[in-house]
């Protein structure tokens, strides 16, 4: 390979999807076989969080495979903060590569995170090629406080900026970033710092064929979970600066044949072991249950909510619909098809709380309506008058119940009477109702609940072992 080639192969959003591994990594191999001086694998962050193979192998399944794998540098994603400080920090202690991350701040220490670096100038294939990591301040409003004790993350615009120019003073003929802060952001940041050679971004699961280009920055995102990897070449002349003749791939796993290999070697052996787990048949379903992150009230909320309801009693269901990841299956679902539903380890818990808070809550997951709001389905939802902007949580209550004793319910709110099988009741403000929800939006996960805002009366397992007690129950009817 001529001097001034620079193979760089990235990956992004694994969230601890190992298995694809086995077809990525012959090209890998092949591209550090063409370029043994100047390939790089990396990864923009989100590594281990959220499959069934971390749930059953722990942290060392990512790690390992990164490791075999020959990563030379990742950043961290919001989710690799999911378990909290201690684990974040003895990852990047016992880390398979680099950490790059500029913008994560120790706050006892006001230093960088321990054990990460902002950046580094790699050599490769005689060209000097930085690299800045950053992260997506929003982690600090997307997980609970508790979980990012003792850290901050701060504007990722000044961070790389300050690296740039550092990188550049160390003699850097290239810069680029590993990011995870998505897509929109990323194209501000090629906007905010010029001099940027390419960003290679994560987060929003972008799975881009080709580059974007912005001012003279290329942005790739390579997509998640191992399914596709991006590839990224490129030249520099002996003493300048920038890149040349730039070539780009977007490698998808599925067209790939598997490898042979330390990666394939290990994938194999740890396959029985999370297969004899995740195998396991929990139930029957009836007929398939939908997801889609872009529609509140899909089936899968719906199944969470009567499962929630189900476990504990509560009046509410209150759930982050990107707490769910998949959908289920018609017939036999596995604990590997509710793993891969619900990967993350939220509980289920219960509050109480005032029916007027219930209400805010609601209104402002109404006023967000994106990715970020909050399932609403079940007895008790929020109504709205669109014309009037009022807005009143309601309970639907079954008809014949109703019937039955009329005082028992607050005024019927008569636009809404057109169900045939419920009618819709004004709620009164102040009447305390039990609320069913996850130990992540009770902690502020998100930015709903305020300090001190609910205690939660009762842990009731994790959203898996709901969901799959539901199953169970279902399939014994
Ligand atoms: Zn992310």
């Amino acid at each position: 390979m001529k001097t001034g080639h620079v193979t760089l192969l990235f990956t992004s959003d694994e969230h601890g999807y190992l298995q694809p591994a086995a077809r990525l990594q012959r090209e890998v191999k092949e591209a550090r076989q063409a370029n043994p001086n100047g390939t790089l694998l990396l990864s923009s962050g989100d590594v281990f969080e959220g499959s069934a193979e971390t749930g059953v192998l722990g942290l060392n399944g990512s790690r390992d495979l990164m490791a075999r794998a020959g990563y030379g540098a990742m950043t961290l994603g919001n989710h690799d903060f999911d378990r909290g400080t201690a684990v974040v920090k003895e990852w990047v202690r016992k880390a398979p590569c680099k950490v790059l991350v500029s913008n994560v701040v120790d706050t006892e220490k006001n230093a960088p995170l321990e054990n990460t670096r902002p950046s580094h100038l790699f050599e490769l294939n005689g060209v000097k090629v930085g690299l800045v990591g950053v992260t997506t301040p929003e982690t600090m409003v997307i997980n609970p406080k508790e979980q990012m004790a003792g850290l901050n993350i701060t504007d990722p615009v000044a961070s790389v900026q300050r690296e740039l120019a550092q990188l550049k003073a160390q003699g850097a003929q290239v810069v680029g970033v590993i990011s995870h802060l998505g897509l929109p952001a990323d194209r501000r940041l090629a906007e905010s710092v010029p001099g940027l050679d390419f960003i290679l971004g994560g987060h929003t699961h972008d799975a881009l064929e080709q580059p974007e280009q912005v001012g003279k920055t290329l942005i790739a995102h390579p997509g998640c979970f191992r399914n596709s990897m991006g590839r990224f070449d490129f030249s520099v002349e002996p003493g300048n600066e920038g890149i040349r003749n730039f070539q780009y791939h977007l490698i998808k796993a599925n067209d790939q044949a598997p490898g042979v290999g330390g990666v394939t070697r290990y994938l194999k052996r740890t396959a029985h072991e999370v297969n004899v787990a995740m195998n396991e048949p929990v139930g029957n379903l009836s007929h398939e249950y939908r997801t889609d992150p872009n529609t509140l009230g899909d089936d899968m909320e719906s199944l969470l909510s009567h499962a929630s309801v189900e476990a504990s009693g509560v009046d509410v269901v209150m759930m982050n619909q990107k707490t769910i990841r998949a959908g289920l299956p018609s017939g036999q679902v596995t604990k590997r098809d509710v793993f891969n539903a619900f990967p993350f380890d939220n509980r289920l818990v219960t509050v109480n709380m005032k029916a007027s808070e219930v209400a805010e809550i609601y209104k402002e997951s109404l006023r967000r309506l994106d990715q970020s709001s909050l399932t609403a389905c079940g007895r008790f939802v929020l109504a709205g008058d669109r014309e009037n902007q009022q807005t009143t949580l309601v309970e639907n209550v079954p008809r014949a119940e109703f019937e039955a004793d009329r005082s028992r319910f607050g005024p019927l709110m008569g636009h809404l009477e057109t169900y045939t099988d419920t009618v819709a009741c004004a709620v009164d403000p102040d009447r305390e109702l039990k609320v069913g929800t996850s130990d992540y939006l009770v902690g502020g996960g998100l930015g709903y609940f305020k300090a001190g805002m609910a205690n939660i009366v009762r842990d009731l397992g994790t959203l898996r072992e709901v969901v799959q007690g539901y199953i169970q129950h279902a399939t014994a009817l």
